[in-house]
């Protein structure tokens, strides 16, 4: 889409620290890390959030869990990470392209607000 960071991202007009790549995926380092280890995951079509999945693409969501199981294992996350979605202004979203943040490599706090 137009103007979407991570769109441009995926067409390689901006660069990223890619750890995984297949034709549907993409996973590149945060580039402002909260945690050791902190990766985003990322659908290469365009949905906004959460709310935009649907029947028609819930499967490439399925995927992208895989490939979020297989990162954090060749992460080493052998110790558990966090797995964040953030939908919408109240969750304070700033890049309006469906993205799951990976975060692992040390012991993260209990506050889910
Ligand atoms: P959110 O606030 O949940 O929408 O997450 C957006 C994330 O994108 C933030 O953690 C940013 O640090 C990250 N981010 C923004 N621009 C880039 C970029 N060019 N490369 C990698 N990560 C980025």
């Amino acid at each position: 889409m137009d103007g979407c960071l991570f769109c441009k991202i995926v067409a390689g007009q901006i660069p990223s620290t890619k750890v995984y790549e297949d034709e549907r995926v993409l996973a590149f380092r945060d580039i402002a890390p909260q945690a050791p280890t902190h990766i985003l995951v990322i659908p290469k079509t365009h949905i906004p959030s959460v709310a935009g999945i649907t029947g028609e693409n819930s499967e490439l969501v399925a995927h992208i869990f895989e490939v979020i199981a297989q990162v954090a294992e060749a992460e080493g996350l052998v110790n558990g990470y966090r797995v964040v979605s953030n939908c919408g202004p109240d969750a304070g979203q700033t890049v309006h392209h469906l993205h799951f943040h990976i975060l692992g490599g040390r012991e993260l706090t209990v506050n889910m607000a």
